[in-house]
């Protein structure tokens, strides 16, 4: 079974020295590849290179994010150059979250479009990633079309799919199924969220439509601060899901690691003894 971590692109060398770090605790797993995610603004790009060539420079296979949001064709043809210089065979390629006033996106309005123009210019070079959303793009106008915009990235030339978080297995199962039955055919991979902060989370999954179903708010939220108990329950309720989507045939596992070892590290080693 594949394992896979996300990392995003610290504000400080500091704090990149400190993630280069984190990244070697992961080194016993053999993951398939760590990814870095990309923001809109100058300096937050930069950082997403800085952060791939210092873990290139430790032989990881980077996965560098790429969003349409705030890039025009030729900057994205330079990065894809870069990247290929150095040694990169992988991109996540997303429409990004538009930043709030933002009105022109750039060259691309849609992930489907990024992918066909990295497929256009670079071949069969890149493995390329796109998002899916078991639980439905909170920007999608319905599930009918949101698997339609789904199956169209994966038709441009995507090889895979990472999933957004979801706490509900039966989202990510019914979702793959709902797309086999669109003869969507690549791997759809389940992107996990382990739970450290109860109040982060909550905001995030408001933005991003993930649902945190009401008995696990209610059980998080009944430990205030108490950050020991909220680890507990939340190795416990993720490795739990971690569990349900192997056994449901998910062919991997992306973890969203926030840039730390733990509970991630714990949660991978528990999903390694479950792997066939
Ligand atoms: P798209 O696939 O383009 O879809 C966006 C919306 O448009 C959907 O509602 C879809 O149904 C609709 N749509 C698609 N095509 C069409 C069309 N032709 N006509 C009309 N409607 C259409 N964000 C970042 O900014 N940086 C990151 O690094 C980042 N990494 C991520 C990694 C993962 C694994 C995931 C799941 C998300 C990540 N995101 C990141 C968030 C992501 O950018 C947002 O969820 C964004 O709102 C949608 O991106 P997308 O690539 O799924 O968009």
């Amino acid at each position: 079974m594949k394992l896979s971590a996300e990392f995003f692109p610290p504000r400080t060398q500091e704090g990149l020295d400190k993630l280069v770090e984190v990244a070697e605790g992961f080194r016993p797993f053999n993951l398939d590849y760590l990814s870095v995610t990309y923001g809109a603004g100058g300096s937050t790009q930069e950082r997403t290179l800085a952060t791939v060539k210092a873990l290139r420079a430790r032989d990881w296979d980077v996965a560098p994010h790429l969003t349409c949001v705030d890039s025009e064709r030729n900057k994205i043809t330079e990065l894809l150059k870069t990247y290929m210089d150095l040694g990169v065979h992988r991109i996540v390629a997303l429409r990004g979250d538009i930043p709030s006033g933002m009105r022109d996106l750039g060259d691309f309005n849609y992930a489907s479009d990024l992918v066909a123009f990295i497929r256009e210019t670079t071949g069969d070079h890149f493995h390329i990633e796109v998002a899916a959303y078991p639980e439905v793009h909170p920007q999608a106008k319905s599930w009918q079309t949101d698997m339609q915009h789904f199956g169209e990235k994966m038709a441009a030339g995507a090889n895979a799919a990472i999933t957004q978080y979801f706490f509900n297995p039966d989202a990510y199962c019914r979702f793959v199924n709902a797309a086999r039955a669109q003869q969507i055919n690549g791997p759809i991979i389940p992107g996990i969220m382990p739970i450290t902060n109860y109040e982060q989370l909550a905001r995030f999954s408001d933005a991003c439509g993930s649902e945190i179903p009401r008995w696990l708010r209610k059980r998080l939220e009944a430990f205030g601060d108490d950050k020991t108990g909220i680890a507990e329950l939340g190795l416990e309720v993720i490795g739990d899901l971690c569990e349900r989507v192997i056994k449901g045939g998910a062919p991997g596992l992306h973890f969203y690691a926030m840039n730390a070892l733990e509970p991630t590290r714990t949660l991978m080693a528990r999903a390694r003894n479950l792997a066939p």
